[in-house]
């Protein structure tokens, strides 16, 4: 069997109203522009494991209104004959933006918070240790299916993002890596009592903006610099660097390959508009870590 990245993520259209300024409580405002784009932490995810070359199941549901959201997945090139079609509508979320950039989102769990052992339960009966699970705190089921890919050997990757202490905390005895920013980081440290680098999970990766992350395997640190940027637009930044990172430790074991080349990628992320459709492919990371090598 070859190794899979089995991503039980969050699958999320994005609606992108561009207005001069936000509106206010009972306020009609017209937009200047509208734009759609697939997102989801768990689908931005899975776009960065599969172009940093590892194989990758996307598992999830979408409503009766997801044919879209499914051809944009296959033209990412993801697996989709995993994402089930369920009666609640597709997760989305409204986004305006001013021109300053501040933004409002309100976002709907739909179809992602429909998983249940229904769904589920013959793709959870096949894991086993060679596959990587993947989980985030935006579908349902999360702690059930780190528990059933526990059982079977699998291991277990966690975003504890959007941050829950009632969700995360739970969760720390189930993972092999915990995968959060500065900010979830802190809040996990309040939540536990415990410098989120000393939780007794085996990997723990804290990423830091342009300043960086930080990877602590078992009683070993190693710190990875970010990339310069011009940045212009970081949604999806913190994503792009889990998938990528998991699929190159999933492909060469290498963590130091793996922080180098999601670092890399992610800042070649920063520098696109969107999510999903700002990851670098495997060439352009590749060829981006040649010409830093020279320089
Ligand atoms: P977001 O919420 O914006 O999706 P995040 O808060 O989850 O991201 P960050 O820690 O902000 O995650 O960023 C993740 C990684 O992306 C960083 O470790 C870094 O490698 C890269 N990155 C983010 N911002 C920049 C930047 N300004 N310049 C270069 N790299 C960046």
């Amino acid at each position: 069997d070859t190794n899979v990245i089995k991503n039980f993520g969050s699958i999320n259209i994005d609606n992108v109203y561009r207005l001069d300024r936000l509106p206010r409580a009972g306020e009609t405002l017209v937009a200047q522009e509208f734009a759609r784009f697939m997102g989801g932490k768990g689908l931005n995810q899975s776009v960065a494991a599969q172009r940093s070359g590892a194989d990758v199941w996307h598992i999830g549901a979408v409503g009766p209104d997801g044919d879209w959201a499914l051809d944009q997945m296959r033209a990412f090139g993801l697996d989709c004959s995993h994402i089930f079609r369920v009666e609640a509508p597709t997760g989305n979320a409204v986004i305006t933006v001013d021109q300053a950039g501040e933004n409002q989102i309100v976002i709907l769990g739909g179809a992602n918070q429909t998983l249940d052992q229904a769904l589920l339960g013959d793709v959870l009966a096949g894991l086993g240790p060679q596959d990587w699970v993947v989980l985030q705190n935006e579908t349902s089921f999360v702690h059930q299916i780190a528990l059933a890919a526990k059982a079977r050997g699998a291991r277990v990757a966690y975003s504890a993002a959007p941050f829950d202490a009632h969700h995360a905390v739970p969760m720390l005895d189930m993972i092999d890596l915990l995968a959060v920013n500065e900010h979830e980081a802190a809040e996990l440290a309040r939540a536990t009592g415990k410098s989120v680098a000393d939780l007794p999970v085996d990997m723990v990766l804290i990423t830091y903006g342009a300043r960086g992350a930080e990877l602590r395997q078992n009683s070993a640190r190693l710190h990875q610099k970010s990339f310069p940027a011009d940045v212009v637009d970081t949604t999806g930044a913190g994503d792009t660097f889990l998938g990528a990172f998991l699929a190159r430790l999933d492909v060469t074991g290498d963590a130091e390959h793996a922080l180098r080349y999601a670092a890399a990628a992610a800042a070649l992320q920063v520098e696109q508009p969107g999510a999903a459709t700002a990851i670098p492919s495997f060439d352009a990371v590749t060829e981006f870590l040649t010409r830093k090598a020279e320089a």
